[in-house]
C-alpha cells in the first residue's frame, strides 16, 4: 500500500499488486485486488505476473479504478482504466531488429529460456528472409545441474551442440534471474572469446556483474531504459541503498547503486510518480473522494520526466517516446579492473633499476621511459599494474625452422604477461603473433660510429681561402698590370716630368713607370700599403683606380674566407651512408642479434641491404646482444653498429666520441605488445594518442634522454660556439713565407753588392776579393752609420767614395 501527498496534504492511497501476489496466481491476485478496494484506494499498479493481469484489470475496468502495469504484458489490450508503462515487447524487439541489421549479421541464433522471451523477440523471426538471412531459434533447457549448489539450470551440452556448429552471433533471450549462469555457462565451454558477439534483450543487463566477461574480448550488447549517470537515478538508487530494502529491484552495494537498480523497481517508482502527479492535476477539476476518478479519458495521464525517462502514453495506453541506451560491453568503458602484468626489460633508458640506497619493493624499483609512460597510462585509464622483468633482454626473434617466438614476444604469446613495453619495435612478422598498441615513439634503423676526426690544419692554410686557379690568375694579372703601366706610363705624354722643376727648361725629362716602380706600383697596391708614385696621366689614374678596385674585392674575399677556413673543422668520416658501409672493408659492422635491426637487413631486397646481411650473416662475430656491449665495441674498435636512431640518440647525449652516420633507412615505431586481440588494445591505443597530443610524451623523452643518467654531457662541447684561438698549425705557413722571403731579401743584397762591388772593381782595377770583404767588415761593423764616398778608394772605414746608389727615379 502506497500514499500520495496532495498540495492540501490530503493523504490518498494507492494499492500495489507486485510482491505481494504470487505469480501464475490468479485467485490470490484477484482477492488481494478487492481486499485494497475495500481498504478505499484510488488507483493500483501491478501485478507482476501476466497471467493475473486481465483479472486484475477485469476488477479495476468495473470499479473504474486507474490501473498501471509495470512489467512486460504481450497480450496487453487498451482498456479505459489501463496504462502500461513498460514499453510494448514488440516495439522493444523492433529495437533488436534494427541492431542485427546495424551490424550486418546475416546468421543468428536466438537462444531463449521460455515461452515469454521468445515471444518477447517475436519481431526477430521477420529477419529470417531466404537468401539474404536465417534466424535459428534455440531453447536453452538442460537437466539440473548437481554439480553447482542450489538449483542451476545445466544449459552446458545444449551450448557445447550450439558451438560445435560453429555459429558466433547470438541473441539471447533470457531472464535476468539466469541471464549470468548462462553468460558463465558459456564461457566454461569457450565461447566467450573475442570471435563471439551476443544481443541480449533482457532490459536488465546492466544489473549483471559484466566484468569476468570483459577480458576475452567477447562483443556483448544490450539496451537499458535507465540512465545510471542521471542525478535522479543516482539519488532514488542512493535512498534505496540507505534504506537498505529488501526489495527485489535492489542489490546491497552502495556504489554501484545505480547501475545496479532494476527495471522493474525503477518503473514503480515513476509509476507511483505519474499516480500522483496526475492526482494533482485533476485534484483542480474533480473532488476526489475514495470513489473512481475520470481517467478514462484518453489524455488523462500526465506526461512525466521519470527513471526510465519520458514516460508518455500512446492512444492505446502504450508507452511512447522513450529513450533507450545501447550498451557495448567495450573494454574502455571498463578498464579501470584490470590488473595488469607488464613485460619490462632492463636496458637504458626504457626501462632500468632505480638507483637509490632505499630497499625498494613492487614497481619501485623500476624506473625508465617505459616505466613512466605506463604510469601515465594508467592514470588516463585507471588500470593497475605490476612489472615482471624479461631477464635475456631478448625482444622477439621468430625461428624460421622451429617456427617458434622467443624473448618478450614468446612470454605474451603464452601468456606470462598481458603486456609487453621495451624498445619493442612494431613489424609485420610479430603483428602476426601479437598485437600491438599505435606506436609511442618513432624512429629508424641509422649507423652509430665515431665522431668523423678534424683534419689536422695544413702549413699553407692562408692558401686555401683561392683555389690555385685563382692565385695563378692573380699572379698573371698583377705582371700583366704591371706591364701595362710600364707601357701606359711610356705612351702618356703627362707621364714625362722635368726632373729638376727649377729648370725651367730641362735637357731631358724622366718617366716614373719604369719596369722596376711599375711592379712596386702594383704590389704595393695589391698588398694595400701603396707606394711613392702617383699616376699623373688619366690612362695610368684609370688602370690604378680599376687595379685597385680589383684589389680590394680579392682583398676582401680572401679575408673573409680566410676567416671561415682558420676556424671551421675539416672533419673527416671514412663512410657516409650505409652504400659507402657496406662497400669496404676496413670497418666491421655488425647490428643486435635477433634484433627488428638485423630482420630489417634480412628480408630486405634493396641490393645493398642485401649486401649488408650477407655480411653479417659471415659474422656472427660481430652480432651484439647488448647495447652496452655495442656501444664498448664502436669506442673501441673499428666497428659500426647498425643501431635503432632513438637509441643512438641516447647513447650521444652520453658518449661525446660517438655519433650517427647518415640519415634513417626507415621509419617505424615502437608499440606495446599484447596477445593477439587483446581487449586492451583499443583503451591502451586511445590513451597512447592521448598521451602524444598532450605532448608527455615528448616531455618524457626530454627527460630519459637529455635529462636524466648523463644525458647533455656532449650537447655543451658541440654547442658552446665559442672561437678558439689559432695555433702555430693554423698560421704556421706565413710564418714560413716569412722566413724564406726573408732570406731571399738578403741573398738578394749580397747579389745586387757583389754586382756593383765586381763593376767597380772592374773599373777601378781593384781585386773583387779585396773589395767584397772590406765591403762586408763594414757591414758588420754596427756602430758606422756613416759611409764616405771617396774616388778611387773602395775601402769604407777610409772614407772611400762609391758611386751613389741608384735612389730616385732614375731611368
Ligand atoms: N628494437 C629492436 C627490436 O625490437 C631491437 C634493437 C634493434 O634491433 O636495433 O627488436
Amino acid at each position: 500500500m502506497f500514499v500520495c501527498h496532495t498540495e492540501e496534504r490530503e493523504v490518498y492511497r494507492i494499492g500495489g499488486l507486485v510482491s505481494d501476489c504470487p505469480p501464475h496466481n490468479s485467485r490470490e491476485a484477484y482477492k488481494g485486488a478487492r481486499r485494497l478496494f475495500e481498504e478505499g484506494i484510488v488507483g493500483l499498479f501491478g501485478p507482476s505476473s501476466t497471467h493475473s493481469s486481465p483479472y486484475i484489470q477485469q476488477v479495476c475496468d468495473m470499479r473504474e479504478i486507474p490501473h498501471i502495469e509495470t512489467h512486460q504484458n504481450l497480450n496487453q489490450e487498451r482498456n479505459d482504466t489501463l496504462v502500461n508503462v513498460y514499453p510494448h515487447p514488440r516495439i522493444l524487439s523492433d529495437i533488436f531488429v534494427d541492431l542485427i541489421e546495424a551490424y550486418g549479421w546475416d546468421k543468428v541464433i536466438v537462444l531463449y529460456d521460455n515461452d515469454e522471451s521468445l515471444m518477447s523477440v517475436s519481431s526477430l523471426l521477420k529477419l529470417n528472409v531466404p537468401e539474404k538471412r536465417k534466424v535459428i531459434l534455440r531453447q536453452l533447457e538442460g537437466p539440473n545441474d548437481m554439480s553447482s549448489q542450489g538449483s542451476d539450470q545445466n544449459y552446458r551440452p545444449v551450448l557445447t551442440e550450439i558451438k560445435l556448429t560453429g555459429e558466433t552471433r547470438f541473441v539471447l533471450a533470457c531472464s535476468v534471474e539466469i541471464l549470468k549462469e548462462v553468460l558463465i555457462q558459456l564461457q566454461q565451454v569457450g565461447m566467450m572469446t573475442n570471435r563471439y558477439s551476443y544481443i541480449i534483450t533482457n532490459l536488465d543487463m546492466q544489473t549483471v556483474e559484466m566484468s569476468p566477461f570483459q577480458y576475452a574480448g567477447t562483443n556483448i550488447t544490450g539496451i537499458s531504459m535507465i540512465d545510471p549517470d542521471t542525478i535522479e537515478v543516482r539519488k532514488v538508487a542512493a535512498e534505496l541503498q540507505r534504506k537498505k530494502t529488501n526489495s527485489d529491484g535492489f542489490e546491497n552495494d552502495g556504489s554501484i547503486a545505480a547501475w545496479r537498480l532494476k527495471l522493474e523497481t525503477a518503473l514503480i517508482v515513476d509509476s507511483i510518480r505519474l499516480f500522483a502527479e496526475t492526482i494533482y492535476e485533476l485534484i483542480d477539476n474533480e473532488e476526489i473522494k475514495a470513489k473512481p476518478l475520470n481517467f478514462t479519458s484518453k489524455d488523462s495521464w500526465k506526461s512525466i520526466l521519470g527513471l526510465t525517462g519520458m514516460v508518455k502514453f500512446d492512444r492505446e495506453g502504450f508507452r511512447k517516446d522513450f529513450n533507450v541506451d545501447i550498451m557495448e560491453l567495450t573494454p574502455w568503458r571498463t578498464i579501470e579492473s584490470w590488473e595488469m602484468e607488464f613485460f619490462i626489460k632492463k636496458s637504458p633508458p626504457y626501462g632500468m633499476l632505480t638507483e637509490t640506497t632505499d630497499q625498494l619493493t613492487g614497481n619501485d624499483r623500476y624506473e625508465g621511459y617505459c616505466v613512466d609512460v605506463i604510469k601515465e597510462l594508467s592514470k588516463i585509464l585507471g588500470f593497475n599494474y605490476t612489472f615482471i622483468v624479461q631477464e635475456d633482454k631478448v625482444n622477439g626473434n621468430l625461428d624460421k625452422v622451429t617456427n617458434e617466438w622467443n624473448g618478450m614476444i614468446r612470454e605474451i604469446i603464452d601468456g606470462r604477461a598481458d603486456l609487453a613495453i621495451a624498445d619493442l619495435t612494431v613489424t609485420s612478422e610479430r603483428e602476426k603473433a601479437v598485437d600491438f598498441t599505435m606506436p609511442f615513439m618513432n624512429l629508424g634503423i641509422s649507423i652509430l660510429y665515431r665522431k668523423p676526426e678534424p683534419v689536422p690544419p695544413s702549413l699553407f692554410m692562408f692558401a686555401s681561402p683561392f683555389s690555385l686557379l685563382v692565385w695563378v690568375m692573380l699572379g698573371v694579372s698583377y705582371f700583366l698590370v704591371s706591364l701595362s703601366f710600364f707601357i701606359m706610363g711610356r705612351l702618356s705624354p703627362a707621364e714625362w716630368q722635368n726632373p729638376y722643376p727649377c729648370v725651367e727648361e730641362p735637357e731631358h725629362l724622366v718617366n716614373q713607370f719604369s719596369v722596376r716602380n711599375s711592379l712596386w706600383f702594383t704590389i704595393g697596391a695589391l698588398m694595400q700599403q701603396g707606394s711613392e708614385l702617383a699616376p699623373v696621366a688619366i690612362s695610368t689614374r684609370t688602370a690604378s683606380g680599376v687595379w685597385w678596385f680589383f684589389v680590394l674585392i680579392m682583398v676582401s674575399s680572401y679575408t673573409a674566407n680566410l676567416a671561415a677556413f682558420l676556424t671551421v673543422e675539416t672533419l673527416v668520416t671514412p663512410f657516409k651512408n650505409i652504400k659507402e658501409l657496406a662497400s669496404q672493408t676496413e670497418i666491421s659492422y655488425g647490428a643486435k642479434q635477433g634484433g627488428a635491426t638485423a630482420s630489417y637487413f634480412r628480408d630486405s631486397n634493396v641490393s645493398e641491404y642485401k649486401k649488408v646481411w650477407k655480411y653479417m650473416a659471415r659474422h656472427p662475430e660481430l652480432m651484439t646482444t647488448d647495447d652496452d656491449e655495442s656501444v664498448q665495441k664502436v669506442k673501441t674498435e673499428n666497428y659500426a653498429f647498425l643501431m635503432e636512431s632513438t637509441t643512438i640518440e641516447y647513447v650521444t647525449e652520453r658518449h661525446c666520441t660517438l655519433a650517427q652516420v647518415g640519415g634513417l633507412l626507415d621509419d617505424k615505431g615502437y608499440g606495446i605488445a599484447m596477445k593477439k586481440d587483446s581487449p586492451y588494445r583499443n583503451g591502451l591505443s586511445r590513451a597512447v594518442l592521448k598521451l602524444q597530443e598532450t605532448g608527455k610524451l615528448t616531455e618524457l623523452k626530454i627527460k630519459w634522454w637529455k635529462e636524466k643518467k648523463g644525458g647533455g654531457k656532449c650537447a655543451s662541447k658541440s654547442e658552446g660556439g665559442e672561437a678558439t684561438a689559432l695555433d702555430l698549425a693554423n698560421v704556421g705557413g706565413v710564418f714560413l713565407v716569412l722566413s724564406v722571403g726573408s732570406i731571399l731579401g738578403l741573398i738578394a743584397s749580397l747579389i745586387e753588392l757583389a754586382l756593383r762591388i765586381s763593376h767597380n772593381a772592374r773599373k777601378d782595377h781593384l781585386s773583387f776579393r779585396d773589395e767584397f770583404r772590406k765591403e762586408m767588415r763594414f757591414a758588420v761593423a754596427f756602430k758606422q752609420n756613416v759611409k764616405v764616398i771617396k774616388a778611387g778608394n773602395s775601402d769604407p772605414n777610409d772614407n772611400q767614395v762609391m758611386d751613389p746608389p741608384n735612389y730616385g727615379f732614375k731611368v
